[in-house]
């Protein structure tokens, strides 16, 4: 029974290390929040020892009576929240979900269409880097001169490619889905219509980002991006498919689910209903907003022109800087973001010539729109002399400040 600084200092110290490091930095990595004690304490729980294969009411292992309860209010309170038919909260991340839905209805060799990942696609849905990418045909489509999503082009590419899948989805990109519009290309050419939301899965619960729900054959996310949950995933889709994918989860892709990630989930997915969560979402919009108006009055140009969601990109040639040196000396400055490729970068994905932005997590920790524009003031007077260590200094400094007037968990 002893704690972690008892038993390993060593592990205790890292621990500590993040703790800290997560109070007094700026988090702007859009696919990251700061999910509630509550969540936490589901995590941290004793249903961490139980195995649970199967689903409520058919399981394969004794004693399950109580994970049932709480794995189906996680599953009534998901369908609730997304107005879904079918949910399984199995999924022990977004990849998998995905894989899962890609195993329920395809066969290697198909053909899917899913956003360039240059574009702002994620991984799973076709890099050559990842099993998509490996095992189907991939005709990926992007964005036309606007750098909004092309949607003429992407139903030429589907008359002719014939896929069997198409995406929806991604993981930069800044702007509204015409899911609806994506749904009627799916139908023209007998595909199935799948949608990531996993980036925008806390802007779609609040009804503040269109819900592909009525739209798609199936829905998959994340749980821990602006939905603020546990790490992990899920699934959504008309019940014709409940047979399928829950097989497909279960037993085909993984064995015995994460009971204690469930629990978070059902905890993060009760906090999702609430009218706070819609004023929360509402003011990571605010603060998405306010740090790319603030960053392009300080001479950077924002991918798309502007941010309709929690995120934007930010393209820094007008600085004569790459994604890589600007993610390094704004981590300096204790402001942690990531690297991004923008569209037509000429630059390789490690370098890149662009940085993602985020909002989820100041907004958690209480940033409204000042200090939102602060925060981008912050990373404009970094990237203005990202060499000069006595100005980044400078700017951790005021971080010190800043974060230290927002405690992240009551520090
Ligand atoms: N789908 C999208 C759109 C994402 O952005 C991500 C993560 O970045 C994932 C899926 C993968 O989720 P995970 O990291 O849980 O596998």
């Amino acid at each position: 029974s002893r704690t972690i600084a008892q038993y390993d200092p060593d592990l205790a110290a890292a621990i500590q290390g993040e703790v800290v490091r997560q109070h007094e930095h700026i988090e702007l990595i859009a696919s990251e929040n700061y999910t509630s004690p509550a969540v936490m304490e589901a995590q941290g729980s004793q249903l961490t020892n139980k195995y649970a294969e199967g689903y409520p009411g058919k399981r394969f292992y004794g004693g399950c009576e109580h994970v049932d309860v709480l794995e189906q209010l996680a599953i009534d309170r998901v369908k609730q929240l997304f107005g879904a038919e079918y949910a399984n909260v199995q999924p022990h991340s977004g990849s998998q979900a995905n894989q899962a839905v890609y195993f329920a209805v395809l066969k290697p060799g198909d053909t899917i269409m899913g956003m360039n990942l240059g574009h702002g696609g994620h991984l799973t849905h076709g890099s050559p880097a990842n099993l998509s990418g490996k095992l189907f045909n991939i005709v990926p489509y992007g964005l036309n001169d606007k750098e909004e999503i092309d949607y003429d082009e992407m139903e030429r590419i589907a008359i002719e490619a014939k896929p069997k899948l198409i995406i929806g989805g991604a993981s930069a990109y800044a702007l509204r889905f015409d899911f609806e519009r994506m749904a009627a290309i799916a139908k023209k050419v007998g595909a199935y219509f799948m949608v990531d939301m996993a980036h925008y899965a806390g802007l779609i619960a609040a009804g503040l980002y269109p819900n592909p729900v009525p739209h798609a054959d199936f829905v998959t996310s994340t749980t821990h991006k602006t939905l603020r949950g546990p790490r992990g995933g899920l699934i959504l889709a008309k019940a014709e498919f409940e047979k399928v994918l829950n097989s497909s989860v279960f037993p085909a892709l993984q064995g015995g689910p994460l009971m204690h990630v469930i629990a978070g989930k059902a905890v993060a997915f009760k906090e999702a209903a609430q009218p706070e969560f819609k004023t929360y979402q509402q003011q990571v919009i605010k603060n998405a907003q306010a740090m790319a108006a603030a960053l392009t009055e300080r001479g950077l140009r924002i991918i798309s022109g502007h941010t309709e969601s929690h995120l934007f990109l930010v393209d820094l040639r007008p600085k004569g800087l790459t994604g890589k040196a600007a993610d390094a000396a704004l981590g300096k400055a204790h402001i942690t973001v990531n690297k991004n490729s923008i569209p037509n970068d000429p630059e390789s994905p490690f370098v890149t010539s662009g940085i993602r932005i985020g909002s989820p997590a100041i907004t958690t920790r209480g940033f409204k729109e000042a200090e939102a524009a602060q925060v981008a003031n912050l990373i404009a007077d970094v990237l203005d002399n990202p060499d000069d260590e006595a100005n980044l200094a400078a700017v951790a400094e005021k971080v010190k400040a800043l974060t230290a007037r927002f405690p992240v968990y009551g520090e």
